[in-house]
């Protein structure tokens, strides 16, 4: 990746018609654990959510529900921002499309496309889906939803998209990396190639919840554009220092069911209003529950996110989907599989690792270890070579967003350093020089091993790296598992206990 010192990463700005789920949870999970990435390779980050409370769906559904659409969309963005505190993510931005500075920005962005003169005024009759606030040219239902398509015509205010076809397909030919996995990618090229693109209807009379075209009150802006804009408004006015420095180093964060409003006409009113693109697109998967899509009407499928972190903790709910779910494919979540994995994982292997490691180290040197020499062993030697070599192929991984990879690449560090102590066996060890000796790698390894851990389980990383007596959060750029050289001349080692890093469910 060519970066400069900036990252913006962004989750969906989630549709506020209904409570969060577990699905809002997985792709808020990817993004921050780049954000924990980005920031221990010493990047500043900016990481932004938010609710988009406009259109028809949010007005019908608090009419339905007796409630004004006001305070019906206070408790849903209230009920996602508690969300992510509980979830321990740190945004630093959590942008309500209801926001005055939002509306304001909209209205701008707007005037730039006007100005630029990609909006023309027509006449939209067509067959239109509430649900994706989307029209439909061809069916009788919704493929998405499965509900029947509404026939609406009315007048409405259209954006010049098909101008930008060609410019869409080159963008992405030339930008390989600008879509991932290449999958979605080659989806969207496929979609923009065979059929030629139409005009998007940007606004909507059919709906007075949403902010007002400019000098016609009696039309609303199209909530896509609207949430979308969310982006750019979660960082600060069009002309501020904050878009000039942190967009063009932008990462969406999204499901692949809103790839195409991503990927096709995000772009093409960005370039209509003068902006750059954001750097790239990461797409995942659909989530299923025991086999079933989430949905309202299967309340068994409408699982409380926080509710499962009373049994496995943030991290462990976090280290699950991270793990379980290659990026890009679905998963089918299932309860057993969560208890299973993490046991396997954090309890046995990763918690065990370092409690018993722990123990020995304070049992025989409670004073900690100073390292005489500055040669190690063959043995000791081999060890930092070998989990060197696996910080190395993580951080590949996780710069191709192979997380299940990276997940997998963490835990095979602990079972190698798990397989040394038996090979070892130190509490055989006589020798106290050799004993010190062999304590003071297996530090260094556990210490890379936090590295490695860190955007993944960080409540339990800090835990971990207070045992190791290291200070918080970790840091890429360190040398650390060098064999030799730098590592070698680090100063003395010491521990502290802890309790059990993450207890067996
Ligand atoms: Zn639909």
């Amino acid at each position: 990746m060519n970066l400069t010192s900036r990252q913006y990463l962004t989750t969906p700005i989630y549709y506020a018609s209904g409570s969060p789920h577990l699905g809002h949870a997985y792709t808020t999970f990817v993004a921050d654990c780049y954000k924990r990435y980005y920031q221990a390779c010493g990047y500043e980050v900016l990481l932004t959510s938010g609710t988009d409370e406009h259109g028809q769906k949010i007005e019908r559904t608090s009419a339905k529900n007796n409630e004004s659409t006001e305070s019906f969309i206070q408790k849903r963005s209230d009920e996602f921002s508690r969300l992510w505190i509980d979830l321990g993510i740190e945004l630093d931005a959590f942008q309500r499309t209801s926001s005055p500075e939002h509306k304001s920005l909209v209205v701008e962005f707007w005037k730039r496309l006007q100005q630029k003169g990609d909006i023309y005024k027509g006449h939209y009759e067509g067959l239109y889906c509430v649900e994706c606030e989307q029209y439909f040219t061809e069916g009788d239902q919704c493929p998405v939803h499965r509900k029947p398509l509404e026939h609406y015509s009315e007048e409405s205010y259209f954006f010049r998209l098909s101008a930008y076809q060609q410019k869409l397909i080159d963008h992405i030919e030339k930008h390989p990396d600008f879509i991932v996995p290449s999958t979605r990618r080659n989806e969207v090229l496929s979609f923009l190639k065979s059929s030629g693109l139409h005009d998007l209807s940007i606004s909507r009379t059919s709906t007075r919840w949403g902010i007002q075209v400019p000098d016609d009150s009696r039309h609303v802006i199209y909530v896509w554009i609207d949430a979308l804009a969310a982006y750019l408004s979660a960082l600060g006015p069009l002309d501020g220092k904050e878009i000039e420095e942190y967009w063009p180093n932008t990462t969406h964060f999204i499901g692949k069911d809103i790839l195409i409003f991503h990927a096709v006409y995000w772009p093409a009113l960005l370039w209509s209003a003068g902006l750059d693109l954001p750097r790239q697109l990461v797409v995942n998967g659909w989530l299923t529950v025991e086999g079933r899509k989430i949905s309202k009407s299967d309340p068994e499928t409408i699982i409380d996110p926080v509710s499962l972190t009373e049994i496995t903790g943030c991290d462990g709910l976090k280290y699950y989907f991270l793990k379980a779910v290659k990026l890009g494919q679905d998963l089918d979540f299932r309860k057993d599989h969560l208890i299973e994995l993490l046991n396997a994982d954090l309890a046995n292997n990763f918690g065990n690792l370092f409690s018993r490691f722990i123990k020995l180290f304070i049992k025989h040197f409670p004073d900690g270890i100073d390292l005489d020499t500055q040669i190690l062993s063959t043995a000791n030697q081999h060890i930092l070579t070998a989990v060197s070599a696996k910080r190395a192929a993580f951080i590949r991984a996780l710069e191709k967003y192979e997380l299940s990879i990276a997940a997998r690449i963490f835990i095979d560090t602990a079972a190698l350093l798990n397989a040394s102590f038996q090979q070892r066996e130190p509490w055989k060890i006589a020798n106290r020089e050799e004993l010190a000796e062999y304590l003071w790698t297996v530090h260094q390894c556990l210490e890379t091993l936090t590295l490695l851990g860190y955007c993944f389980i960080p409540g339990i990383i800090e835990n971990a790296r207070g045992g190791l007596n290291l200070g918080n959060p970790p840091v890429f750029k360190e040398p650390l598992g060098d064999v030799n050289g730098s590592a070698a001349k680090k100063s003395g080692v010491k521990v502290r206990g802890i309790e059990s890093l993450f207890p067996r469910l």
